[in-house]
């Protein structure tokens, strides 16, 4: 038996006996090319592609059907005669591709191209047909793919290579996914080169393809790419790798009692949720046996709980049962809602220790985050298109009223599209504008393996200056102010400066793996972060600290300034405001409005506004230290009014709980919440002083009345003695 088979064979027992669901692209790989492969099979194909494809999108009608099917045709017609080294048809090619974008959820133009992906290289065909044919879209990725093809036979991890792929693609995502595609199905069928083929291509892989996967957020392909690779220049480790988790799977399943303990705690708690169990493919457990530094693997090591629920404040209730009825890992908590990865990555990542001591992984998310973890940009669809398409791509219907979580984790995915420019990722902008602007490839190599690094940990040495000493760990990418809120909790706000291995540097300096870290701290209590912090801020922990202290101590420059978040589109911006203000301004009929977010203005709070730059108005609660700041500094006030217009994603406000601690509070507090129809956006819980706690949640309402229900229902929680608006300190103002 091959590696691979023993791999395939291997997994998919794993799967079954797991009941696993993920994505599963080998099996729809494997569909193209049963049988010896005869052309009279492959009409079957595709209609299995089709079915697939409307699966996924059951708006996809017979236009779509009908491009797909002349797409096949003209390709599996220009093909005819070629075959792959493997002796099949070479249409088994193409095809092969387009069942694993279709699985991933692609759009129709996709997967026209992808059809398509090899005809202008390999065929007659010409780009000119293709445009007549299929219209401008299928032709600007056909030609993208093309020329990738071309850039991608250079020397693995060259430089120069990555440059020039990231030129050829640079203007649209969709390229780089049907690239990814295509590379998985040429190392699938690897076997039949030679072996220093087989391994040149693998490097390729390595250093090139799996870290655009990664980039691209698509797991599911990325994980198969990775095994593969691993098999093909590590075969040793690779067998012993998987003769460890072969070993554990003949072990009693440790995950599998403690995902049955799950399900009673959450059935008792009454929260819908699917709990499965997800085994780390080799890569995974070979990385986790590096970082134990050999040690032996555990039962609970070889792979994850993932509890899948429907809306995002589920996911709170969740963690809420979690870490009430197991011990949590706090070390092992992370909140990718509340600050997604770069690659549009959200869970919430924890770990548990049962009754026994025994630890397990738990992976929290939507069904709808589950999709964007296994298929990346690939399920969010056109990238053109709008927030509304991108749910629909889903095949979910738009949000009825009051999902208000939904249309949250909506909004955030189309925030991180819209961030620099709807077809590109942000990082991906930024790598092009890196490679523009560094002056040598080395230069940009460099700066682009820091960049692909950040998915890993890395060991800071804190030293002197009245740290403790000791080491810490980040995320990799995360800078000095990270590391300050890391060692000094809220009192990082006093770092006033740092040195480097010995070296002063910038507090945005992004620290690397042993860096050797002092922190100068100010000793006066008025030193504060500022404003430009969260820039450098990744890690959550300094981004809620710094968020904080700027929302109850708003300066009068910084908050004025206009909103930022248009800046990605602003003449849709700026054309959409006239019939979404909220506020009328009796002086100034047509001047935008912003409500302040140091105090939440929601109708029918007492409300009064102040002329900032470009002649917008932005409006303060009166009670706001902000409005006595202004006016004491000047600043004339204008009159304005509620109107009865609710702004698109509803009114925010930040509303806190206060409570005598006890398990189940948080749950019940964000149940409660999720019951009024109101979405979460952001949650934070101080620790408990003397059985107290505090909870601060900023919410979106879908209507202004919806707050005092809510308030009224949180009041009604058990425990809870109070709940009040957020309300910034007069004394804590700067002067
Ligand atoms: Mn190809």
């Amino acid at each position: 038996m091959s590696a691979d088979n023993a791999m395939d064979v291997q997994r998919a027992a794993e799967a079954r006996r797991r009941g696993l669901r993920r994505i599963d692209l080998r099996r729809l790989g494997r569909a193209a090319l049963l049988g010896p492969g005869t052309r009279d099979r492959l009409p079957g194909a595709i209609e299995h592609l089709i079915k697939v494809h409307r699966a996924r999108h059951p708006q996809a009608g017979p236009e779509a059907v009908e491009t797909l099917r002349r797409a096949y045709v003209l390709a599996e017609s220009s093909h005819r005669g070629q075959t792959r080294k493997s002796g099949e048809p070479y249409i088994t090619h193409p095809l092969a591709v387009t069942l694993i974008l279709a699985e991933l959820g692609a759009e129709t133009t996709t997967l026209t191209a992808s059809l398509l992906h090899d005809t202008v290289e390999d065929t007659d065909v010409t780009l000119d047909q293709v445009r007549e044919e299929f219209g401008a879209e299928v032709t600007y990725l056909v030609d993208g793919v093309t020329k990738l093809e071309k850039v991608d036979h250079g020397a693995a991890a060259e430089p120069e290579t990555f440059r020039k792929m990231l030129v050829a693609t640079g203007s649209d995502v969709r390229v780089m996914s049907i690239k990814l595609a295509d590379r998985l199905h040429n190392v699938r069928t690897l076997g039949v080169m030679r072996p220093d083929k087989q391994a040149r291509i693998a490097k390729v892989t390595r250093d090139v393809l799996i870290p655009l996967a990664e980039r691209l957020g698509v797991q599911a392909l990325k994980t198969e790419l990775e095994d593969r690779v691993f098999a093909i220049l590590h075969p040793a480790e690779y067998a012993r790798t998987q003769a460890m988790i072969a070993a554990n799977a003949e072990r009693p399943d440790l995950l599998a009692t403690i995902a049955e303990d799950l399900r009673k705690v959450l059935r008792e708690a009454d929260i819908a949720a699917e709990v499965a169990i997800r085994p780390r493919h080799a890569v995974s457990v070979h990385r986790l046996l590096l970082k134990r530094g050999g040690a032996q693997l555990g039962g609970g090591d070889f792979g994850r709980l993932l509890v899948l629920v429907g809306e995002d404040a589920d996911c709170y209730a969740v963690l809420g049962e979690l870490h009430t009825c197991f011990t949590p890992v706090i070390a092992e908590f992370k909140d990718f809602i509340a600050a997604p990865k770069f690659n549009l990555y959200q869970s919430l990542h924890t770990a548990i220790a049962d009754g026994r001591g025994r630890i397990a992984e738990v992976l929290v998310r939507t069904r709808q985050m589950h999709r964007v973890a296994e298929a990346g940009v690939i399920a969010l669809g056109d990238p053109h298109a709008t927030a509304e398409h991108l749910q629909a791509a889903d095949g979910t219907a738009p949000p009825a009223a009051g999902g208000a979580g939904r249309t949250a984790a909506r909004s955030a995915v189309a925030e991180a599209w819209g961030r620099v420019d709807p077809t590109q990722p942000g990082w991906l902008a930024r790598l092009l504008e890196w490679q523009r602007d560094a002056p040598d490839p080395d230069t940009f190599w460099s700066a682009l393996r820091d960049d692909l690094a950040q998915d890993r940990e890395i060991t800071v040495f804190t030293a002197e200056g009245g740290d403790a000493s000791g080491t810490i760990r980040l995320p990799a990418g995360a800078s000095c102010v990270d590391a300050a809120y890391a060692v000094h909790g809220e009192g990082g706000r006093r770092c006033i400066g740092v040195r480097v291995n010995g070296r002063l540097a910038p507090l945005g300096t992004r620290l690397r793996d042993g860096d050797s870290l002092q922190l100068l701290l100010d000793d006066a209590a008025a030193s504060h972060p500022a404003a430009e912090w969260l820039e450098h801020a990744t890690t959550p922990a300094a981004r809620i600290a710094i968020t904080r202290w700027l929302a109850e101590h708003p300066a009068p420059v910084d908050d004025d300034q206009p909103a930022a978040a248009p800046a990605a589109r602003p003449a849709r911006a700026a054309s959409s405001v006239p019939s979404a203000q909220p506020v009328a301004v009796a002086d100034l009929p047509g001047a935008a409005v912003r409500l302040a977010r140091c105090c939440t203005p929601v109708p029918p709070d007492a409300v009064t506004g102040f002329v900032i730059r470009g002649g917008a108005v932005t409006v303060h609660r009166v009670e706001c230290p902000s409005t006595a700041r202004m006016t004491a500094a000047g600043r004339t006030s204008v009159p304005v009014g509620w109107r009865d217009v609710t702004p698109a994603g509803g009114y925010r406000a930040t509303v806190l709980a206060e409570a005598l601690s006890r398990p189940r509070l948080l749950a019940d507090l964000t149940e409660v919440i999720a019951t009024e129809g109101v979405g979460i956006v952001s949650a934070a819980v101080e620790p408990p002083q003397e059985h107290r706690v505090r909870h601060t949640y900023t919410v979106e309402l879908p209507d202004p009345q919806a707050l005092a229900g809510l308030m009224r229902a949180m009041r009604a929680v058990p425990g809870v003695y109070d709940v009040y608006r957020a309300k910034p300190a007069v004394t804590a103002c700067r002067s």
